[in-house]
């Protein structure tokens, strides 16, 4: 009895191995027909790495002064939302999978060679209120909430490692009254 349970076992688990790689089989075609069909638009490709010392001379260059001018680069984006107010939060994310799932992608985004690190203070610098000194609102410049997070550890680098200066708020002391005032007793 115990050999015949045995060779049941064996048997069961010899068609399920052979089910088990049927099953792979059918499988692993279907995978590779649906790599191949997907063709992604190199303006949507968001996979390469550009370095940050190729942004800072973007942030100089010619190319940069013909699309922005002067303004800051979240100056003429538009936000693409349904009914007449916009949400309070800005889209979680525009790049998925390394491309971008969105239509309208925000300002960061949109442009691949705008890189948020703590050395591109040019960039940097356009997303802090030149009345305050503090860091602009998503909802203002309409950066994704992706983007923004990155963008509120660069600053707070860049404050840190003393690429961007702030400003500490002045007081003014009346030091006379520190001191015993000896001439009235
Ligand atoms: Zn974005």
């Amino acid at each position: 009895m115990a050999l015949l349970s045995n060779l049941n076992s064996c048997i069961r688990r010899k068609f399920l191995a052979e089910a088990i790689t049927s099953v792979r089989f059918y499988c692993e075609p279907a995978d590779n027909v649906g790599e191949e069909q997907k063709q992604i638009d190199p303006l949507k490709d968001r996979t390469k790495i550009i370095p940050t010392e190729t942004s800072i001379k973007y942030m100089q260059s010619k190319a940069y002064e013909q699309s922005y001018g002067d303004k800051p680069v979240w100056a003429l984006y538009r936000r693409n939302h349904k009914g007449g107010l916009a949400p309070r939060k800005t889209r979680k994310t525009c790049v998925r999978n390394g491309i971008i799932s969105t239509g309208n992608p925000c300002p960061i985004c949109r442009d691949e060679y705008l890189v948020l690190d703590h050395r591109n203070t040019k960039l940097l610098e356009q997303f802090i209120s030149e009345h305050t000194g503090q860091v602009l609102d998503a909802f203002k410049t309409g950066l994704c909430q992706k983007k923004h997070k990155e963008l509120l550890v660069a600053i707070e680098r860049a404050w840190d490692q003393g690429n961007l200066t702030y400003d500490v708020p002045f007081r003014e002391y009346d030091y006379s009254l520190y001191y015993k005032k000896e001439n009235t007793q």
